[in-house]
């Protein structure tokens, strides 16, 4: 079974996100816990808590199709100790409110070097973020989103991700969630049958499905291998419509939540309906 959907807004509160998915026919959904360019948010209350939760029984989305984003501005990998430590707690903070959500994942990108530091040390810098986070926290994966490898962005290499949860102590509380336009980007092609068979065959050798998590469903204004991240609706841009129909029709993107992070909202539900159209019956 697939479950497609989107990253709903939050606005007005976390209980809105899943009335907002139902209402454009998404069977899961992304969205941020807090605002996702702020440091510190209040504390979700006992009343928001309890209408998220009902309000996803309304949606008939389970918890584990939920995929909530962390804050863009947390960087796991950070060179600097006292930035490692606010982005560490910030993490951990994003990390309870998924508990008290009663969900299952939280997706964050990996972190940045940002030229200080050698690839391998802020690979290790994030296990070891991730590893603090863990020992704090139970019951949520931390789910590691592959990225274009804009600016000095790590997890744009398949070997990055490996790299980190090999490091990682509880490997059955890390994931993956890979999104198209950043695989593509980062220069593992999918614009064919052929690409996606090499291109998935080869994360199932690097990292493998068994970590598979998530995905995000995005199209992409880049180019290939231009490691810029530019997202686009799926029918336009420079991917073309093969590798939805690859993970429609393939049992390896079972019963995960994947979420369209694509630029035009108003047409989500249209995109919901292709993408499962793409399904041979
Ligand atoms: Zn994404
Ligand atoms: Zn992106």
């Amino acid at each position: 079974m697939k479950y497609i959907g989107a990253h709903v807004s939050a606005a007005g509160g976390v209980e809105n996100a899943p009335l907002r998915a139902k209402e454009i026919g998404a069977r899961a959904f992304a969205l941020f816990t807090k605002n996702q360019r702020q440091w510190v948010a209040k504390p979700l209350t006992d009343e928001s808590i309890a209408a998220f939760k009902a309000n996803l029984q309304l949606a008939d989305i389970r918890p584990e199709h939920v995929l909530p984003h962390d804050s863009y501005l947390i960087n796991l990998g950070h060179p600097e100790a006292e930035a490692l430590a606010k982005s560490r707690a910030a993490f951990l903070d994003e990390m309870q409110r998924c508990e008290q959500l009663g969900l299952k994942l939280l997706n964050f990108h990996p972190g940045s070097h940002l030229k200080q530091i050698s690839e391998a040390d802020c690979l290790s810098r994030i296990a070891e973020s991730i590893n603090l986070t863990l020992a704090q926290s139970s019951g949520v994966t931390a789910v590691i989103e592959n990225t274009s490898g804009q600016g000095s962005n790590l997890g744009f290499r398949f070997e990055h991700l490996a790299a980190i949860i090999e490091q990682v102590e509880d490997k059955s509380r890390v994931g993956v969630c890979l999104d198209t336009c950043h695989t593509f980007t980062a220069g593992y092609d999918l614009r064919t049958p052929a690409d996606c068979e090499s291109t998935f065959g080869e994360f199932d050798d690097i990292v493998g499905f068994q970590y598979l998590s998530a995905m995000h469903i995005n199209g992409s204004k880049a180019k290939f291998a231009s490691r810029v991240d530019r997202h686009h609706s799926l029918t336009q841009g420079e991917l073309g419509l093969d590798v939805f129909r690859h993970i429609m029709n393939s049992d390896q993107f079972n019963d995960i939540p994947m979420v369209l992070e694509t630029i035009d909202e108003t047409i989500w539900p249209e995109e919901i309906r292709l993408l499962y159209s793409l399904a041979e019956a």
